[in-house]
């Protein structure tokens, strides 16, 4: 099936002419699909062009929650996202690092994005910095089991993640798993079952060991599979051939 980058922003990538050679690069490397995530509703029109050039590139969309760029209602981001071709809403949810002050507009655009994926019965993108009470109480609140979704960049403790997992949500791991201050981090992946975890590199960013200062590609989205074959003591095609596979089970718009 091939290796699945979860997370990534093509056209976040510094050289704007360079997403169709990113996904060529990341191709030849081995990674076979990827999830170009929204952080506006702005690239919408892009977005899926991108798609439908690449048939390993499926996409979301979304407002991210430090986003300043238009902040649709509602029923405005159901008419948005309702296109077959998204295949989950985000990405969504609380950053309380980038944020600060009353917050209050960001939890209320966090639940409009939920309310919106259960009309549109498409799973949820939660990008969640600093703020793992509010996250999980607001996706209980809204009843966002009943569509599912993941935790993108998943760094909050064991407790944090069973809520998550109780939701039915996965939990996407990214480069950081390989930073060598993210121990504990490692210890909660090596306590989540395997069937419930995706690997992403939130290409841009936070590129992974070895590659530590650099703009991050999704290609190397296998230093994030290789740490976790690590953490968990089995093989590297067990770890990559068990991602893909819940990635699809998740975003069941994502035929590979
Ligand atoms: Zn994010
Ligand atoms: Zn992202």
């Amino acid at each position: 099936m091939g290796i699945v980058d979860s997370h990534c922003h093509f056209h976040l990538l510094a050289n704007h002419e360079a997403p169709d050679a990113a996904v060529a690069a990341a191709r030849e490397g081995g990674v076979s699909y990827f999830l170009n995530v929204a952080v506006d509703v702005e690239s919408r029109d892009e977005l899926l062009a991108f798609s439908d050039r690449h048939p390993s590139v499926f996409t979301c969309l979304g407002v991210h929650p430090s986003g300043t760029g238009t902040d649709p209602s509602e029923d405005e981001l159901v008419r948005l996202a309702a296109d077959e071709r998204f295949v989950a809403v985000g990405e969504t949810g609380l950053d309380y690092i980038t944020d600060s002050g009353d917050l209050t507009w960001q939890r209320e655009r966090f639940r409009r994005h939920i309310r919106a994926a259960r009309r549109l019965d498409k799973p949820i993108i939660v990008h969640s910095r600093g703020a793992p009470e509010d996250t999980v109480r607001i996706l209980q609140e809204e009843g966002a089991e009943t569509v599912g979704g993941v935790i993108h960049c998943f760094v909050e403790d064991l407790a944090t993640a069973e809520a998550c997992l109780a939701m039915g949500f996965y939990l996407s791991l990214s480069g950081i798993l390989t930073f060598r201050k993210a121990a504990s981090l490692r210890e909660t992946a090596a306590a989540v079952p395997l069937d419930r975890l995706l690997i992403e590199t939130d290409a841009p960013y936070l590129a992974p060991v070895p590659h530590r200062g650099h703009e991050n590609h999704p290609a190397w989205v296998t230093h994030v599979a290789e740490c976790l074959a690590e953490v968990k003591g089995i093989d590297y095609q067990e770890v990559t051939d068990a991602t893909s596979r819940n990635f699809f089970n998740l975003f069941t718009g994502a035929t590979p």
